[in-house]
């Protein structure tokens, strides 16, 4: 459920118009709601209700300011994944206690920083990273809390580009080397190992892997405290999936995740992390964009829009789909029609949706992405010399501009010519 629906045929966020918040901000524009943020990030932490946990908001899906400070005012904590993630969560006012550090190629630089600024744990994923933070942490004079992420080699069935937990995968250490590698950590003085790190990808639309990594982190935990590790942290990481197309059977519940997860591994008598992304900020984000042209091509409509892929990405890279939704409510009866759903970039790429059943739309007309709050904003660019969309946040009845749309003047100097120029 979110909280952009039609009122007597007009599109709002929350309390408040999308066409008026349009007419005030011009298009495109990302738009997110408050309410969605606050029910989604409620239900991950009542899931877990019965356990001791910390739900750390992955940012990486949507990272402005105020969104992060939104959260944060609800007690989330908050999974980053580089030196400049860390940076932004401080800004929010996160505090270091509630922040984990996870990705692959973590630099020496961005370790100091979190060690000197304070963090909750690194979650390791490579035995030269382990070396490394070893270093920075002796040097500094301090002990560094991690834990590993192991790769248990399941099939989180998922698009590829997104799955992580395959043993073919990039992303962590195989679950059959943990023991080795958690010997090695006892050896290193810079390091202390507080528990283990699992995440196995991203859209995940069936709690199966999820139960099959979990089994695996539960086994890993007996023989790890066997072996004498004091493993008293379970990070199982995020990737549960969201409708992205209304009418399709809805994947699981953050309540039915929770209930595998006290089921699997509540009795470790460990406190529990989890690292949701997009169940979080997926559905509390729209794109809206205006209809420049109606273009009628040989046996297709081409709706051209004022938003372009480096606005949303996802389609282009992904094959995703969003659901693409008229801001004024069709009328009842109408008769919905075909067309390509395309922006202005000089890419066949760009292209949003083929032959999308939608009712008739001239120019001028404003149009929504569901959907797109996560993974949305933070993947766009300035391809082609597109702005950066504007963000805007509602709450109720009010809404403000969290990320205003940049000027030429300001893209273009940021450029600097050298010397000889
Ligand atoms: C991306 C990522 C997440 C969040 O995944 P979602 O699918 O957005 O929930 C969590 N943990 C790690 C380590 C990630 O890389």
């Amino acid at each position: 459920m979110d909280h952009f629906l039609y009122r007597d045929g007009a599109l709002y966020a929350e309390d408040v118009p999308v066409a008026e918040i349009a007419a005030e901000v011009g298009t495109p524009f990302y738009l997110y709601s408050t309410a969605t943020l606050t029910r989604h990030f409620q239900l991950f932490d009542d899931a877990l209700s019965g356990l001791p946990h910390l739900v750390c908001y992955a940012m990486k899906a949507a990272s402005n300011q105020a969104i992060l400070r939104t959260l944060a005012d609800l007690g989330a904590g908050m999974d980053v994944v580089s030196g400049g993630e860390y940076a932004r969560a401080r800004a929010a006012g996160v505090p270091g206690e509630r922040i984990v550090f996870s990705g692959v190629g973590k630099t020496r630089v961005e370790m100091r920083e979190a060690l000197a600024g304070g963090i909750r744990q690194f979650n390791i994923e490579s035995e030269p990273e382990l070396e490394a933070l070893n270093e920075v942490a002796l040097s500094m004079g301090v002990v560094a809390p991690v834990t590993v992420r192991v790769n248990p080699d399941v099939d989180a069935r998922t698009h590829a580009k997104i799955a992580t937990g395959k043993s073919e995968n990039k992303f962590g250490i195989p679950i059959s080397r943990a023991r080795e590698v958690y010997a090695r950590i006892a050896a290193l003085p810079g390091l202390e190992a507080i528990g283990i790190d699992v995440h196995i990808g991203s859209q995940l639309t069936d709690l199966e892997p999820y139960r099959q990594a979990f089994e695996k982190v539960g086994d890993l935990t007996d023989a790890l405290r066997a072996d004498g590790h004091d493993i008293r942290r379970l990070d199982l990481g995020g990737g549960l999936g969201i409708p992205y197309t209304r009418g399709n059977e809805p994947p699981p519940l953050p309540m039915d995740y929770g209930k595998l997860i006290a089921e699997t591994l509540g009795d470790k008598g460990c406190e529990i992390e989890i690292e949701p992304g997009r169940l979080v900020a997926g559905n509390a984000g729209i794109m809206v964009s205006r209809v420049i042209y109606v273009k009628s091509g040989e046996g297709r409509d081409f709706l051209i829009l004022d938003g372009a892929m480096n606005d949303l990405i996802r389609p282009a890279m992904y094959e995703a789909h969003h659901d693409i939704v008229p801001v004024v409510e069709a009328e009842a009866g109408i008769e919905y029609r075909p067309y390509d759903i395309v922006g202005p970039v000089c890419e066949s790429g760009d292209t949003f949706a083929r032959q999308r059943m939608m009712p008739p739309l001239e120019a001028g007309d404003l149009v929504a992405f569901r959907s797109a709050g996560a993974y949305g904003a933070v993947m766009s660019s300035e391809y082609n010399t597109r702005p950066l969309i504007p963000e805007v946040l509602v709450n109720g009845h009010q809404f403000a501009v969290i990320r205003p749309r940049p000027s030429f003047d300001e893209i273009i100097n940021r450029d600097t010519l050298p010397p000889w120029l």
